[in-house]
């Protein structure tokens, strides 16, 4: 197996079987592009667990994603795709930039879910792009668009359900989609507390980054509590 990718989170090494890949998940965190960032034991296990869990609870809604199964505790194995270079970020209570940026108030409950695209790149700092600008990008086409936002509200829908069995609110979540040899559009990377804001049902407690981000305490004690709630789902 050779190292394809080291990422901030992750390291990616190819298999001995073609298109199918070994993600590593680092005891790692950062949050503002690295700005901040931390070593902590035991994060690439909670992230593994989590995101492996909540993939194949999709995969059970028929919902399929690049993911294969998991091997260890911080490793599992994927379908190898080329990642599309957007962050489709979905909303359905204003918190984080979203607040910031048009003023709505944290906790504000959008009428409707919101979908937004972010331009993955380092370099510019992921700005937020409209779809005239993801077509000029040649990322993707109007058709692909129309997909990557229909997918998302699907895996919002889904992911809104699972949270309220776990008597959470999701807040809002980040995802990335790949293509895979064959061309087709599937969901893929992670969908964990780094990626998604959750709150308690009665109140704004976060089981989420959030805590890192604002120097609130520890991720590990938070994202142990919603690996634990998530198991407990019947
Ligand atoms: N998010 C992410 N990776 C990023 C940026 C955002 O996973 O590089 C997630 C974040 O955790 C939140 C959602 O996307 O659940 C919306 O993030 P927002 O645009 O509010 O940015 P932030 O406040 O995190 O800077």
């Amino acid at each position: 197996m050779s190292l394809l990718y080291e990422g901030k989170a992750k390291r990616i090494f190819t298999t001995e079987e073609e298109n199918v890949l070994k993600v590593e998940y680092k005891d790692e965190v950062t949050a503002g592009n690295g700005a901040k960032k931390d070593h902590l034991p035991g994060k690439g296990r909670l992230n593994n667990l989590i995101t492996s869990k909540i993939f194949e609870y999709l995969n059970d809604q028929g919902l399929k994603s690049h993911f294969i199964e998991r091997i260890s505790e911080t490793e599992q194995i994927v379908e190898q795709v080329e990642i599309i270079p957007l962050e489709v970020v979905v909303r359905n209570i204003a918190a984080g930039s979203i607040t910031k940026r048009l003023g709505f108030e944290k906790g504000h409950k959008f009428n409707e879910p919101l979908v937004e695209f972010f331009y993955k790149n380092d370099d510019l700092n992921d700005p937020l792009i409209t779809d005239a600008h993801i077509k000029v990008l040649e990322i993707a086409d109007d058709k692909d668009i129309e997909a990557l936002q229909s997918a998302a509200l699907e895996i919002n829908n889904h992911l809104q359900q699972l949270m309220s069995k776990m008597d959470l609110r999701l807040v809002d979540f980040k995802i990335e989609f790949g293509r895979t040899k064959y061309g087709n559009l599937i969901l893929a990377d992670e969908i964990s507390p780094d990626t998604c804001r959750i709150w308690a049902q009665d109140s704004d407690e976060n089981f989420d980054k959030d805590v890192y981000r604002e120097d609130r305490g520890s991720i590990i004690d938070v994202y142990q509590s919603f690996l634990n709630k998530l198991e407990d789902i019947k």
